[in-house]
């Protein structure tokens, strides 16, 4: 054994991921309900790679697991990079310590497992007579009764083997702390293999094994494991050993009811990242999949959903993924933002954007106007575009208003007070620190402006939806768009001018 801890331990839960992939949002779902499980009870959270699959696991998938966990502010107490008393906490490298082999050996002492020497070939025909019969494939028995030292016989003479646990009589009996109970009648379940004909461990006896060894509390994982579970208990009961507690949470699907996958679009956490979803608002989200706070407040931090958190308010029914409502999350985290946090987050999505901008000020001003209409971080790219650029005036469908009385109005009103608008903004400095802080008093005095405009405009009785209408028309050749105080600060006072008069000449 490669441990040897005794003492009675708190909560310890493991994501284990296999690193065949990229971090599905479905298994992010999975780490951050132990993560939550393990900080709300002051337990331990560890993560363990299963990379016993050595032609599909790789170190790059490995590692890009580790920095999507990372941002999104799993962290992990103990396993891989972090170490920890039960290290190594990579499958292949406790394999290679003799582990899996050690525990296998005793079932066989014990005849708890045996020696399967059937070949691939056999095994395919046994399934498929199965399938054809209606009936669930499950392996005949047929090596069951060599004896021991018959195996050992064959394996002297070089026969390939795999080595079999040998299921006993009598139902199994799962007890789930989302799902309840789900009795697997004896018989269901054949005898599995738990080491591979090339020495390596099956995922249900390794799994079982280093839940063991790390004192493993509570599993938490996708209910996809669940007729996994039922073997696992097995090799439990085999081990004369305690299982720990089992939630197996509902999958993700998409709109259509099947489980979420490329074909309804992004998918894993890279995907959202470089479709520019912030981390906070892809957590938040994962958790309310299932998981209903107490006080019905949805937005909440990961420091919020640590308290609150209970595997008993996890819902058993399938969670839809609903796009719309991390949109709608992914906005009021942009909004949250700090300037300096925004900028940061932003800065990689607007290269091509900022590219045709002539100074970093008008970006400074552009990003806070952004800022507060993006959904996502891409978005910001083409927003910011358009910022500065004015679409031709049509005249046309909404766009009518600036040709009829009142929009004539608003806009005489506006230029009749240009000479109160006073953006003092410095715009050819690159220095975008101290831009961005000068930044706040423009955007003041266009708020200052167009508070006065309005109160001219009501005299005149029109309303204040109408004015913004028509200025942002006017200004930028569209309907809607960013605040319109960042607007008016963002293009400075000579092209507002321009625009205004342009806008007017045009209405007639
Ligand atoms: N390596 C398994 C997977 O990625 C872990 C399942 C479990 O949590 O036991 O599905």
């Amino acid at each position: 054994m490669i441990s040897g801890h005794s003492l009675p331990t708190p909560v310890r839960v493991r994501f284990a991921p296999s690193p065949t992939g990229t971090l599905h949002v479905g298994s992010a779902r999975t780490a951050l309900y132990n993560y939550l499980c393990a900080r709300h009870q002051h337990g331990i959270f560890v993560l363990r790679i299963e990379d016993t699959d050595a032609a599909r696991s790789t170190r790059d998938f490995e590692q890009s697991i580790l920095d999507d966990l990372a941002w999104l502010g799993l962290e992990w107490d103990e396993g891989l990079d972090k170490g920890g008393d039960f290290a190594p906490y990579r499958q292949s490298e406790r394999a290679a310590a003799g582990l899996y082999a050690g525990y296998a050996g005793r079932f066989l002492d014990e005849s708890k497992a045996y020696h399967c020497f059937c070949s691939q070939g056999r095994l395919e025909q046994l399934k498929q007579e199965c399938l054809s019969r209606n009936e669930m494939p499950k392996y005949d028995r047929r090596c069951a009764a060599i004896s021991r030292d018959q195996a050992e016989a064959k394996l002297a003479a070089g026969e390939p083997a795999t080595i079999r646990f040998r299921v006993p009589d009598g139902d199994v009996t799962v007890d789930d702390l989302i799902h309840g109970r789900t009795v697997f009648p004896s018989g269901v379940i054949g005898d599995f293999i738990i080491i591979r004909s090339d020495g390596a461990p099956s995922y249900n006896f390794a799994a079982v094994v280093d839940d063991i060894e790390m004192q493993i509390t509570h599993v938490i994982r996708g209910e996809d494991h669940l007729t996994n579970t039922a073997r696992q208990l097995l090799i439990y009961r085999a081990l004369a050993k305690e299982p720990p507690s089992f939630a197996h949470h509902s999958l993700i699907m998409g709109p259509d009811g099947g489980k979420l996958s490329k074909r309804h679009g992004a998918t894993s956490v890279g995907d959202f990242k470089r479709l520019g979803y912030l981390p906070g608002a892809i957590i938040n989200y994962l958790a309310l999949l299932s998981w209903s706070p107490v006080a019905g407040k949805e937005k909440l931090s990961l420091e919020e959903m640590e308290q609150q958190f209970e595997l008993t308010r996890v819902a058993k029914s399938p969670a839809i993924f609903d796009i719309q409502k991390l949109n709608w999350l992914n906005g009021l985290y942009i909004r949250g933002l700090d300037a300096a946090a925004f900028h940061a987050a932003v800065e990689p999505f607007l290269q091509d954007a900022a590219a045709g901008l002539s100074s970093s000020g008008r970006l400074a001003v552009a990003e806070a106007a952004v800022q507060t209409s993006a959904v996502t971080l891409a978005d910001a790219g083409p927003l910011v575009k358009d910022f500065f650029r004015m679409a031709p005036l049509r005249g046309e469908g909404e766009e009518v208003e600036i040709r009829d009385e009142q929009g004539r109005k608003v806009l005489e009103l506006a230029i009749g007070m240009l000479d109160k608008l006073t953006l003092s903004y410095e715009w050819d400095s690159d220095d975008y620190m101290s831009l961005s802080l000068k930044a706040p008093d423009d955007i003041a005095a266009a708020r200052d402006w167009i508070g006065k405009l309005k109160k001219v405009c009501q005299q005149d009785g029109i309303p204040a939806k109408r004015l913004y209408r028509t200025l942002r028309i006017a200004l930028t050749g569209r309907t809607s768009g960013p605040e319109l105080v960042y607007l008016l600060a963002g293009l400075g006072s000579d092209t507002v001018r321009e625009r205004l008069r342009s806008a007017l000449a045009f209405a007639g």
